[in-house]
């Protein structure tokens, strides 16, 4: 797989967290809300789907891809919108969110009012394995996704999916056996986590939990013709989950530059397209 396109527009995304793109203010631009079980992250590209603003801050207002705290997520958005106009000096009216695969109307609404709270229309209510898929561009392999609270997967024939599942493991999980490892709080587990120098110590102590995780995926995808394992979510940013994947399921598996914003930029890349799942 040649992630070379899909890096490219990542990298620009990452670029776009601290600096503000160019554009023509009467333009129409596009958002992406991506409301997750860590972050909540926003979005912005131009009409052409260059990224030119983004804004994200962690947190905890959802459980396994649900919306359990209300107010606490329209504050966050509306927030983190705010934020966007005033470095971009436009308003934002419309905006293209995602659910995880599986999730019922009734919870697709919750995510869909907690964004129209903010004062955007939302045109595209995606499952988040399609919206990663939108950078991806993948035709055949499945796609897992390991977020905060779950790791979804997505099996994709001829560029469709075909089946879909989404389990309660995720990087959370990962945080807590590190803080009970430590005997540290949750919130200084989650920095040792990320940083980048403590990566291989980490993998020490959460690689039964990953591949608990590629256990998940392995029998979910027993019976389906699987070459290759696409790895997305925050929770892949750790160095060398890919091969603990490989290694469990025997499937080839790779990932892009940062996974972490692939759903989020999916998400703003599919702003225009009505979609109602
Ligand atoms: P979900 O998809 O489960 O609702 P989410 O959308 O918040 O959750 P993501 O934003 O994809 O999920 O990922 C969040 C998770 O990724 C958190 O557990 C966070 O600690 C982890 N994470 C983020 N960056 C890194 C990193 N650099 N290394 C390891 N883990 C990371």
């Amino acid at each position: 797989m040649d992630f070379t396109r899909a890096n490219e527009l990542i990298s620009r995304v990452e670029k776009s967290l601290n600096e503000t793109g160019k554009f023509n203010k009467s333009e129409e631009l596009l958002v992406g809300v991506d409301l997750g079980t860590a972050y909540i992250v926003l979005v912005v590209l131009d009409k052409e789907m260059n990224p030119i603003a983004s804004e994200m801050q962690f947190a905890q207002v959802l459980k396994d891809g649900l919306v359990v705290d209300y107010i606490g997520a329209s504050r966050i958005v509306r927030e983190l919108k705010a934020r966007l106009e005033e470095r971009l000096g436009v308003e934002l009216l419309k905006a293209a969110i995602a659910v995880p695969p599986g999730t019922s109307e009734r919870d697709s609404k919750t995510h869909r009012y907690v964004v129209e709270g903010s004062g955007m229309e939302v045109t595209a209510i995606l499952d988040e394995p399609t919206a990663a898929n939108a950078v991806l561009g993948i035709e055949n392999g499945v796609i897992v996704d390991i977020g905060g609270g779950t790791t979804g997967l997505s099996i994709l024939e001829d560029g469709k999916v075909i089946y879909t599942a989404d389990e309660a493991t995720g990087g959370t999980h990962l945080s807590l056996v590190i803080a009970g490892n430590y005997r540290i709080d949750f919130e200084e587990a989650e920095k040792i986590k990320k940083d980048k120098d403590r990566q291989k110590e980490i993998l020490t102590i959460v690689r039964p939990v990953i591949q608990k995780m590629a256990t998940i995926v392995r029998e979910h995808v027993e019976g389906y013709d699987v070459d290759d394992i696409y790895l997305v979510g925050g929770t892949c940013c750790l160095d060398d989950i890919e091969e603990v994947f490989e290694k469990e399921t025997g499937v080839r598996t790779t990932k892009p530059k940062n996974p972490f914003l692939v759903t989020p930029l999916g998400i703003a890349m599919n702003c225009r397209i009505r979609e109602v799942i």
